[in-house]
């Protein structure tokens, strides 16, 4: 039989959104207790720089998220490392069960369980996970030292992830499906400049192509969308970098989503359809998906808390 905790405050995450609930709730006397999840500190710890958190010009995400964490725990939080298995919103008080057997019962409850990286969907993906095909160059980068690569997508994460991998890579094509990307101005400018990078415009993956005996990508092969044309490109490493998605397995069939399952809240609140859960970052974000908009919305979240819970005494 595994423990069973109480709290007023229960904060499911530990990104940006989850520890400034953390430092909210912490500051107005409700002795929240912060589950971490699978990722501790989200998704800033699979980037290197970030330039746009204000007060820091540059810094790294992982040194961001342990500042984070530390700045949570300073103001009284309980941070657990432990990852939700299941939710039960139907009656109060709230009932969360942990991976660790932990039974978690909590008065309110603040869901920051933030989005993950997206994939394709093709089998020959599927096959290749981790052994060429991935989502995360800052993980995985290092592994292609003088080799060539390919990242596919056109947001500010893959443009990202082709610039940091020119630090270890020979070559990296850039595929996007058309010829415009969604990353910021300043981004794609270096994208651009950068010798080692070489954009493919209006094409989208069919298939990684690698050897079984060892399991090792040799290329891929890509199609053009007007012409359906395919060509094959040699590439050691396959980068995936098409977008996240919201991380609502916990709470899908218990709130209302929007958006292909955005958790919904009322708008310029963080109050989701069920009376006493809040939501904040980027389960509930479909536009902005920033570490300062979740940190905002953190914050929301643990005022909305306060409230909400003076309401009911
Ligand atoms: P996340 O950071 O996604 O964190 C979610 C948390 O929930 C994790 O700790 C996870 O472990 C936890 N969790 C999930 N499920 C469970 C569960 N069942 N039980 C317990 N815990 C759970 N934004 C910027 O502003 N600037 C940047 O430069 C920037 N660079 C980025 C680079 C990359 C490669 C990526 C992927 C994103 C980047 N972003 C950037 C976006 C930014 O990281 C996100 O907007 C932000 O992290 C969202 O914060 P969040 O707190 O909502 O959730
Ligand atoms: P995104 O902005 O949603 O971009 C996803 C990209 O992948 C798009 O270019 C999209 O193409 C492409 N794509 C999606 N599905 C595809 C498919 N099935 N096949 C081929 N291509 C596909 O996602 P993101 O780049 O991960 O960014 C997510 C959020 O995090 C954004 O809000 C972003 O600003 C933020 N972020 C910020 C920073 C930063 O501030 N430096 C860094 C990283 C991320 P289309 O363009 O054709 O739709």
């Amino acid at each position: 039989m595994g423990e069973a905790r109480h709290t007023r405050v229960l904060i499911i995450g530990s990104g940006p959104a989850g520890y400034t609930a953390g430092v909210y709730a912490s500051r107005a006397m409700l002795d929240p207790i912060l589950v971490q999840g699978i990722e501790p500190g989200g998704q800033l710890t699979t980037t290197t720089e970030v330039e746009n958190w204000p007060g820091d010009t540059e810094v790294q995400g992982p040194d961001l998220m342990v500042r984070m964490e530390a700045h949570t725990k300073a103001m009284g939080c309980e941070v657990i490392g432990d990852i939700m298995t299941d939710l039960d919103l139907s009656k109060r008080p709230f009932t969360a069960t942990g991976d660790s057997g932990t039974t978690y019962t909590a008065d309110a409850v603040i869901l920051a369980t933030g989005a993950r990286a997206k994939w394709l969907g093709l089998p020959s993906e599927e096959a290749f996970k981790g052994f060429g095909v991935s989502a995360c160059a800052t993980c995985d980068g290092f592994f292609y030292r003088g080799q060539e690569i390919v990242v596919i997508g056109g947001g500010n994460t893959a443009v990202e992830e082709a610039l940091f991998l020119t630090n270890f890579a020979s070559k990296v094509t850039l595929i996007h499906r058309r010829d415009e990307l969604r990353a910021e101005k300043i981004l794609q400018d270096r994208l651009m400049k950068n010798p080692k990078i070489e954009p493919l415009w209006f094409h989208t993956l069919d298939e990684v192509v690698g050897t079984d005996m060892p399991k090792d990508v040799e290329a891929v092969r890509v199609r053009h969308v007007d012409t359906g044309e395919v060509t094959e490109i040699p590439a050691k490493g396959v980068f995936i970098a098409i977008g996240h998605a919201p991380a609502n397995e916990l709470v899908k069939d218990q709130l209302e989503t929007y958006m292909g399952g955005y958790v919904k809240v009322i708008p310029g609140t963080t109050e989701t359809s069920v009376p006493g859960v809040f939501a904040a970052g980027d389960i509930t974000d479909p536009v902005y998906r920033q570490a300062v908009t979740s940190a905002g919305m953190g914050c929301m979240a643990a005022l909305d808390a306060e409230r909400w819970l003076a309401e009911q005494e």
